[in-house]
């Protein structure tokens, strides 16, 4: 059976005029999708970006991209706040395939409950902790989180949102233990210290999960806890509680 190369090398053979088309509308394919002003075109930026990715790291690397194709080994899961000034990936360069990744507005944990509770976060880390086997769970709290503030600002049911106080709940430990510590402080001092309160509490959640307790009881998982100071430019990491841990800043 001929292939669809061998059928339009036939049709073009066969006619001038079909030939002449078909440059035609693979040229104006081609002006649609790479060409554009990526400054003032948002979609030709996306494909500027790509074009760039694939000269620059897809086909100089292609023994990792040819590995990806039959599957992915991440060491890392990350859980980072939707912000987009904190992508882990640009922050820490990681490699395609290097971390399973989690997103969401200020990088919340949920804890485990029977009934699914929050399924978005917790399938993923399932996925990650009991297919992928990963090694290291990191959550990272970044400086300036507005959903922190947000966390911090407004109690219990006075949110104007439909979403976002109702999910910021699941930190509503750290808030209580930002009032108690820090809570005659001014507003960015409370979430400064909120912002790295709530990924305590994320990673206390972890350990509510059975199969994450069981594999860092184990040995076979470690969690750690991080802050992105992007105001100082720093980075600083710990094992579950950054007030009596150790701590490393980079
Ligand atoms: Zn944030």
């Amino acid at each position: 059976m001929a292939t669809i190369q061998q059928k339009v090398d036939a049709i073009c053979k066969s006619s001038p005029e079909a030939a002449r088309k078909l440059e035609e509308a693979i040229a104006a394919l081609e002006k649609t999708t790479l060409s554009g002003d990526a400054s003032t075109d948002p979609i030709a930026r996306l494909g500027k970006g790509f074009q760039t990715f694939k000269t620059n790291v897809y086909e100089k690397d292609s023994a990792l991209f040819d590995k990806l194709k039959t599957g992915q080994w991440p060491k890392y899961m990350v859980i980072a706040c939707s912000d987009s000034r904190v992508d882990p990936a640009t922050i820490f360069g990681f490699n395609a395939g290097e971390a399973f990744m989690v997103r969401n507005v200020a990088n919340m944990v949920p804890a485990w409950e029977p009934s699914g509770g929050y399924p978005s976060v917790a399938s993923a880390l399932e996925y990650a902790v009991k297919h992928l086997k990963v090694e290291h769970i990191v959550v990272i709290g970044h400086r300036l989180c507005g959903g922190i503030k947000a966390l911090v600002t407004t109690e219990e049911g006075q949110g104007s949102h439909d979403f976002v106080e109702n999910w910021l709940e699941i930190g509503k430990a750290a808030r209580a233990a930002t009032k108690a510590v820090v809570g005659s402080e001014d507003v960015d001092e409370q979430c400064k210290f909120c912002e790295k309160e709530s990924v305590n509490v994320s990673l206390t959640n972890l350990l509510s999960y059975p199969w994450v307790k069981e594999k860092v009881i184990g040995k076979k998982l470690s969690i750690h806890g991080g802050f992105y100071d992007f105001v100082e430019g720093s980075f600083q990491v710990w094992d579950l509680d950054v007030n009596v841990g150790h701590s490393r800043k980079f």
